[in-house]
């Protein structure tokens, strides 16, 4: 058995071709919730949704988030209607008490749906619609994700880091703002101070993670701050680590990264923007896969190969540089 931590790009381009080397029913990911959002109501989990449409094959792999070839209808017609009732685009939280209000998952992230902030597509809001009905009739997130895993086909196991409430919060000197205002809103260009996990020392891991967490580890090339962050952020998640065999693969070659915004993120959190920070970052990491032009030398062991994954086959490339990572220190 094998267990996969994901954000939204870096692993879950990884696991496109680890069935190559993996075997899907030997295989559990883990998905991040810090980035989720509640909009309008509905509970939006980007990470979860990236790892349910990219194994089912449907996940629009230019942008790596969203349903390919999805339609916009209900997104614009709700930019339209909130412009002509003289709303502007843009995110609108709902006011400071509501945050804590009704269903705990949804704390400190909760937005409006006038003049929405995020582009939802049809098909992806109707999975968010499913999502929310299923929280809504007494599931766990873990039970709607196994029951959205049943109705997309998944051979891997998919669950969430955890069921309580975890949001990855941006300080910036105007104030702290969610992750996805930070981000989608605001093209990542405000100024950073620090990275709040809001609610992860509170927060628990279910017993599925637990058990996943008894297994070996890959950490996919995510980025360390906000996609694996909020994970350690959860006391259980961060002790399992330390007891169990870890290898990470580097979203970075040396400084460079290949995209997103780790790099500000890193810097934000006192670390290098580099490979080294990666590895400084994963302390309880057994060993490491770094690209073949990253001449960083670590006292851990590390297998380098090419790190770039456009295709299914790189991704094949770099999973198969984790397994043999990973037979050096099982
Ligand atoms: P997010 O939730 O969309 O931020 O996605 P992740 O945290 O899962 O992944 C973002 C990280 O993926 C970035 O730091 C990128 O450097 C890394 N990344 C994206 N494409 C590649 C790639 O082809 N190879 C490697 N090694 N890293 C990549």
């Amino acid at each position: 058995m094998t267990t996969f931590l994901a954000g939204g790009t870096g692993t879950p381009k990884l696991l496109w071709g680890s069935n190559e080397v993996f075997d899907p029913a030997e295989t559990t990911v883990i998905a991040n919730t810090g980035d989720d959002v509640f909009v309008g109501g509905s509970c939006v989990c980007p990470d979860l949704d990236t790892v349910l449409y990219s194994q089912a094959d449907e996940l629009d792999r230019e942008r790596w988030w969203g349903v390919a070839d999805d339609s916009t209808e209900t997104h614009d017609e709700l930019l339209a209607r909130s412009a002509a009732a003289g709303f502007e685009a843009g995110p609108r939280y709902l006011p400071p008490e509501k945050q804590t209000d009704g269903r705990d998952l949804a704390r400190w992230r909760r937005f409006s749906s006038i003049g929405e902030f995020m582009l939802l597509g049809d098909r992806d809001r109707a999975v968010h619609t499913l999502r929310t009905s299923l929280l809504d009739e007494g599931c766990s997130l873990t039970e709607v994700t196994e029951r959205l895993s049943r109705a997309f086909s998944l051979d891997i196991d998919l669950l969430p880091m955890s069921d309580d409430p975890v949001a990855s919060m941006i300080h910036t000197p105007s104030g702290a703002m969610h992750f996805q205002e930070f981000w989608v809103a605001r093209g990542g260009e405000p100024e950073v101070t620090d990275v709040e996990f809001r609610g992860g020392e509170n927060a628990e891991t279910t017993d599925e993670v637990d058990e996943a967490l008894s297994e070996p580890v890959v950490i996919g090339p995510s980025n360390p701050v906000t996609s694996i962050g909020p994970m350690l952020a959860v006391p259980s998640f961060a002790e399992a680590l330390a007891d169990t065999p870890v290898v990470a693969v580097s979203p970075f070659v040396g400084e460079r990264v290949f995209s997103g915004p780790a790099a500000k993120l890193m810097r934000a959190v006192g670390e290098e923007a580099s490979t080294v920070g990666v590895a400084a970052s994963y302390g309880f990491a057994d060993a490491f896969v770094f690209d073949e032009e990253d001449d960083t030398r670590l006292d851990r062991p590390v297998v380098r190969t090419d790190t770039e994954m456009s295709t299914r086959e790189d991704a094949a490339r770099v999973a198969r540089a984790a397994c043999e990572a990973l037979d050096r220190v099982t």
